[in-house]
Order: structure tokens, then sequence, then C-alpha cells
């Protein structure tokens, strides 16, 4: 028989660092500067290949609003993958990032894969200038080592690294 897969993958972290535009680039390979924020959660699906095998991307992308976080667990308990994101130019993001592994090591199923990922990774180099990265990425790699954690860095806005965050995490999950 041929395998069928289906991942759940939940998206969590502050609002406005980029999860809808990551969610919209893997999806429809587009992006917008004056996106709106995100009600609630939206429910978007993806179809690629592994194996030459079809997989489904069933996609939560919440809203990172504080009244939102009760709602959380409601679409991380049935997920497979959990896309924690924070923004590279923004350490309370990261913070809010670090909570958020916390709880799904409290709270989700144990075989969940959790991926952290530190978008709007353009802002670093603006007109080639580098810029100083607003958040320690020693600290991040230490915390990613300690936690278990897959780790990108990626650009919602140029697309870098978009599509490795899926099919790393996809490859991740086993056939049922
Ligand atoms: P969400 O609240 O986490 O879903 O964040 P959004 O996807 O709504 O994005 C918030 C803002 O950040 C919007 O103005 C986006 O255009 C912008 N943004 C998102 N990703 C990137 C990125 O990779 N680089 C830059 N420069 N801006 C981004
Ligand atoms: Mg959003």
């Amino acid at each position: 028989a041929i395998p069928k897969l289906t991942i759940k993958v939940v998206f969590l972290g502050e609002s406005a660092v980029g999860k809808s535009s990551i969610v919209l680039r893997f999806v429809s390979d587009d992006f917008t500067e004056s996106r709106e924020p995100t009600i609630g959660a939206a429910f978007l699906t993806k179809r690629t290949t592994r194996d030459g095998n079809t997989i489904k991307f069933e996609i939560w992308d919440t809203a990172g609003q504080e009244r939102f976080a009760p709602l959380a667990p409601m679409y991380y308990r049935n997920a497979q993958a959990a896309v924690v994101v924070f923004d590279i130019t923004n350490e309370h993001s990261f913070h809010k990032a670090e909570d958020w592994v916390k709880e799904l090591h409290e709270k989700a199923g144990n075989d969940i894969v959790i991926a952290l990922v530190a978008n709007k990774m353009d802002l670093l180099n603006v007109q080639g200038t580098i810029l100083d990265e607003a958040v320690n990425e020693e600290e991040v790699d230490s915390f990613c080592q300690r936690e278990g954690l897959l780790y990108f860095k990626a650009s919602a806005k140029t697309g870098e690294n978009i599509h490795e965050i899926f099919q790393t995490v996809g490859e991740k999950i086993p056939y049922s």
C-alpha cells in the first residue's frame, strides 16, 4: 500500500514575530509587509512529497496575543510538530519562545517534534551592513541543545530556510 502521511503542525510565538508570514511563504510563496494580525487561529494546508509519496501538512497558525494563549493547548495537543518562532531582533520574543518550549515539554505529547525558528534574519544584513542581533545566538544554540530542538534561521521576507523548516520537520515524523 502507498503510505499516507498527514502532519499536523502548530505555530506558536509572540505576536508579530512572523508566524503567519512563514506559513504564507510556505503555502503560497508570497510575502506582504502589512499583514493583518491573526485572530484566534488560521488553518491552512499544503501538499508536498517525501520519498515520492504525497504528504499533507495541516497547519494551525495561532494568534500570538496573550488573550489567545489559553486556546493554544487545543491546537498543540493533537499536533505531531510545533514550530516556535521568535524575531532575531527582539530579545523579549526569544524569552516568550523559551516559555512556549517549556509549556510544550510539560503539556504536549512526548513524541511532538519541536522546531525553533529565528525569523527576520534579513534585518541583520541591511544595505550591506551587518547589524548586531538583539538575541545572543550562542544563548539560542545552547538552549536548543539543552531542549533537543531543531533550529532554523529564516526569513519569511526573502524565503531563506522556509522550505527547510517543513522538510526537516516532515522527515522526523514516521509514516503510520
Ligand atoms: P505573526 O503575528 O507572528 O503572525 O506575524 P506576521 O506574520 O503577521 O508579521 C508581523 C510583521 O512582521 C509584518 O509586518 C510582516 O510583514 C513582518 N515580517 C514577517 N516576517 C518577516 C521577515 O522575515 N523579515 C521582515 N523584515 N519582516 C517580516
Ligand atoms: Mg499571525
